[in-house]
C-alpha cells in the first residue's frame, strides 16, 4: 500500500510508512517506478539491512551491497539470477565503509567490471580493515578499552568477538570513483545531490533527488533506531556525537520535510524533521543519565554503560555500547558539561563539575 505524501500534513509529529511490510527474501518492491528496494539478512540483532537499485539507463545502480558472508552471496545470486535477471549492475555507491554496506562489494565486482562510488575517507577506512584486520585486536584497542574502565576479560572479547563483524568484507577493488558533498550524480534520467555527514560513519554519503522529494540516508537517519556513535581507538579524542548533530542540523536545513526517506535500516518514512528531533531528544535524554551520573561522583566510560544501557549486552554490543558512551562523554565535554576527573589508577574518569 503506498500512501499519498500530501497525508503527512494532515499528521505532523507522527513517521508515515508507505510500506508496511520489507520485502521478502530474494524479492524487490518498487518504492517508485525505476526504484528498487530489496532487504538482505544480517547475522546480528540488527538482522537486516536496506539496500536500493536505480535505473541506469541499461542496468542497475546499486546503493549499497549487504555483508561479505556466504548467506549474503548465496542471497545476490538468487536475486542476480531472478528477478534482476537480464539488467547488469551500471555501478555501485556504497554509503559508507561498515560491512553492511560495502561488504559484498569485491564479490559483486568480480561478476560485473563496474565501477565503486565512495568518500574518500569511507573507501580509505574500509581499505585499511580489509589490508590490516589485526589492528582491530592490536595493543591500541586493548589500552583504549581498559584505560577507559573496561575489565581485562570484556576487553578480550570486545577486540576480538566485537570487532568481529569489521572483517565480514569481500574485499575492494584498487580504484574507485571518489564522490564528495556538493557533487551531483547523474543516474539514468535522476539528477541526485551528494551529501555527506559524520558522526556514524567518518563521511556518510547521502543521495537527494529534490525533482521527486527522495533522499537516500544510509544510516544517518533511520525511523525506529538510533545510529550508532562511536569513539574508536584511533581517535580516541574524537567527537563524532558532535559531527552528527551538525550533520543532523544540515540535514534538516538542506533537505525539505516532505522527502521519502529511504534509509540503510528500517522501513522508508516519511517524516525526515520530525525523525531528527526524535533524534536529538534520545541522545539529550542519555546526556541527562550521564550527567546525574556524574553528580554522585566521578565515572568511567565503562561504569557509565549501566546507566545508559539497562539490558544486558553481549560481545558485540557492548563494544557499540562502550563506544557510543564515550561519544556522550566526549561530546559532553567538549560542551563543559563534564570535566576530566583525578585519577590515581590510570582509568580516564569524567565528573560533573
Ligand atoms: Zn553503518
Ligand atoms: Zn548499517
Amino acid at each position: 500500500m503506498q500512501i499519498k505524501p500530501s497525508l503527512l500534513s494532515s499528521s505532523p509529529g507522527q513517521l508515515v510508512f508507505p510500506h508496511l511490510a520489507p520485502p521478502e527474501p530474494g524479492s524487490t518492491i518498487e518504492v517508485t517506478p525505476g526504484i528498487l528496494w530489496v532487504r538482505l539478512a544480517l547475522p546480528f540483532l540488527l538482522d537486516h539491512v536496506d539496500i536500493y537499485l536505480v535505473d541506469d539507463g541499461g542496468g542497475w545502480a546499486l546503493i549499497d551491497t549487504g555483508l561479505g558472508d556466504r548467506a549474503t552471496k548465496t542471497a545476490w545470486q538468487h536475486l542476480l539470477d531472478g528477478p534482476l535477471r537480464g539488467r547488469p549492475l551500471t555501478r555501485i555507491i556504497a554509503t559508507h565503509f561498515h560491512p553492511d554496506h560495502v561488504g559484498a562489494a569485491g564479490f559483486l565486482l568480480q561478476r560485473y567490471d563496474v565501477p565503486l562510488y565512495m568518500a574518500a575517507t569511507e573507501y580509505l577506512q574500509s581499505l585499511n580493515i580489509h589490508l590490516d584486520p589485526g589492528a582491530l585486536e592490536a595493543e591500541h584497542y586493548r589500552r583504549f578499552y581498559l584505560e577507559h574502565g573496561l575489565d581485562a576479560e570484556t576487553t578480550q572479547r570486545v577486540v576480538t568477538s566485537g570487532h568481529a563483524y569489521l572483517k565480514l568484507t569481500s574485499g575492494l577493488p584498487p580504484t574507485y570513483h571518489r564522490v564528495v558533498a556538493g557533487d551531483v550524480l547523474r543516474i539514468g534520467g535522476r539528477s541526485f545531490q551528494v551529501l555527506t555527514g559524520g558522526g556514524h560513519s567518518p563521511e556518510e554519503v547521502m543521495l537527494f533527488c529534490r525533482a521527486e522529494k527522495l533522499f537516500f540516508a544510509a544510516d544517518q537517519v533511520l525511523a525506529r533506531i538510533s545510529p550508532n556513535v562511536s569513539v574508536t581507538a584511533v581517535d580516541p579524542d574524537g567527537d563524532p556525537l558532535g559531527y552528527y548533530l551538525r550533520s543532523l542540523n544540515a540535514l534538516r536545513r538542506e533537505i525539505p520535510g516532505d522527502v521519502l526517506v529511504l534509509p540503510g535500516h528500517n522501513l522508508p518514512f516519511y517524516g525526515l524533521h520530525t525523525r531528527i528531533a526524535e533524534l536529538f531528544d534520545h541522545h539529550q535524554v542519555r546526556c541527562d543519565r550521564i550527567l546525574q551520573a556524574c553528580r554522585a561522583g566521578p565515572k568511567s566510560a565503562a561504569e557509565l554503560i549501566a546507566f545508559v544501557f539497562a539490558r544486558k549486552l553481549d560481545p558485540h554490543q557492548m563494544g557499540f555500547a562502550f563506544s557510543e558512551v564515550l561519544a556522550h562523554v566526549n561530546y559532553m565535554l567538549r560542551q563543559g558539561t563534564l570535566a576530566p576527573a583525578a585519577s590515581s589508577d590510570g582509568i580516564g574518569r569524567v565528573t560533573a563539575p
